[in-house]
């Protein structure tokens, strides 16, 4: 056996979306400790996998953290509070107090000399003057300064990004972060208000053609444009940045930029109708424009995010649509028997 397959390994936020897929992606590759960590209770974890040391700790708090990283090899942190839009507008104290979290993993995964550390940071940490046209201009990760992040959630990223930086510089601690642009996919959360749109669109197309009501609210205009990374490319780009050299922040993101009536197409194409589109110019909305300039993670990688949009999204909408049809039938079963 590879000697590296039996080093501890540490996933933070496992109970989430990334985290939870990222803890199936390293059992696959055969990583036989892994110990995956959140603060959630395990029942509400996306994917809670055997073999693995499941532990419900809030790493805001330094002793959880110290314990989070105790023997570890290598630390994925990706514990954040975080959603949608429609969240990190409004709840910026909260995206700002994962300042908490990734300040006491830095500091327990230095403590204990962990070999490596990742950190999961995202596009809002680019300056909100350079996304104000809807022609989706591509983000070059210096783009970030002059600093005007995203309030809240991106400010945060950014200062934690530097802590990361610094922490390698002076105490020596290997840390790698990448800037991930808007993940999608199967296991990601589609209901309760901290869905990201992919996952809302696919939803609301779901409920539209289960209901027979044939109308769907789009948040803005639906001409702001972005880009969508289905989650094998975001697992596969954590793999690589994680063992490779490249010691600043980089992007791991789609370069297929869309609009967001065009994500609505696609959703109606795999319900297979046609739906009358009622424009909210009043709800969160983000930006106008953003896309990934995967320039540098070509030239150092020599790869970036490939799958197509519309393979990505097709297998997202069916696995949303059999989560909500189950729930239904829940909810049916439940109100029959009155449990
Ligand atoms: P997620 O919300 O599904 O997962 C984050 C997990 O962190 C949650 O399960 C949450 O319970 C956990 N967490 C929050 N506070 C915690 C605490 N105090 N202690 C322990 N666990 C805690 O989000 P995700 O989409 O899986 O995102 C993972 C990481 O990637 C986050 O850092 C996020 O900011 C970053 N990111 C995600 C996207 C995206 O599109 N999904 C884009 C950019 C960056």
């Amino acid at each position: 056996m590879n000697k590296d397959l039996g080093k501890l390994i540490v996933v933070t936020g496992a109970g989430g979306f990334i985290g939870g897929s990222l803890v199936a992606r390293l059992r696959e590759q055969g990583h036989c400790r892994i110990r995956a960590v959140d603060v959630k209770p395990l029942n509400e974890w996306h994917q809670k996998l055997d073999e693995v040391e499941n532990l419900v700790l809030d790493l805001n708090l330094k002793p959880n953290c110290d314990v989070a990283a105790r023997g570890a090899s290598g630390i994925y942190n990706l514990a954040a509070n975080m959603g949608g839009m429609g969240f990190i507008e409004n709840n910026k104290a909260l995206c700002m107090l994962s300042v908490l979290i990734n300040t006491h993993m830095l500091q327990a995964a230095n403590e204990q000399r962990v070999e490596r550390f990742f950190y999961s940071s995202s596009a809002c940490v680019y300056n909100g003057d350079k996304q104000k046209s809807f022609e989706a201009p591509s983000l070059k990760e210096e783009d970030a300064y002059p600093a005007m992040a995203e309030d809240g959630y991106g400010w945060e990223k950014l200062f934690s990004e530097r802590m990361c930086r610094h922490f390698r510089e002076d105490f020596g601690l290997y840390t790698r972060v990448a800037r991930f642009h808007n993940v999608y996919g199967p296991w990601g959360t589609w209901d309760g208000g901290r869905e990201k749109a992919p996952a809302a669109i696919c939803r609301k197309v779901i409920e539209a053609k289960l209901s027979g009501k044939h109308e769907i609210e789009i948040w803005g205009s639906g001409e702001q444009t972005r880009s969508f990374m289905y989650i094998d490319d975001c697992l596969k780009g954590i793999d690589l940045i994680m063992n490779s050299d490249i010691l600043e922040p980089i992007n791991l993101g789609s370069s297929e930029a869309v609009t967001i009536n065009q994500l609505v197409d696609l959703a109606e194409g795999f319900a297979g109708i046609k739906l009358h589109r009622k424009y909210n110019l009043n709800a969160p909305k983000g930006v106008n424009g953003r896309n990934s300039d995967n320039a540098l993670i070509q030239k150092l990688l020599h790869w970036e995010p490939n799958t197509p949009l519309k393979v990505g999204l097709e297998r997202t909408y069916r696995w949303i649509h059999d989560q909500y049809v189950a729930r239904e039938k829940g909810a049916s079963f439940s109100s029959a028997t009155g449990s």
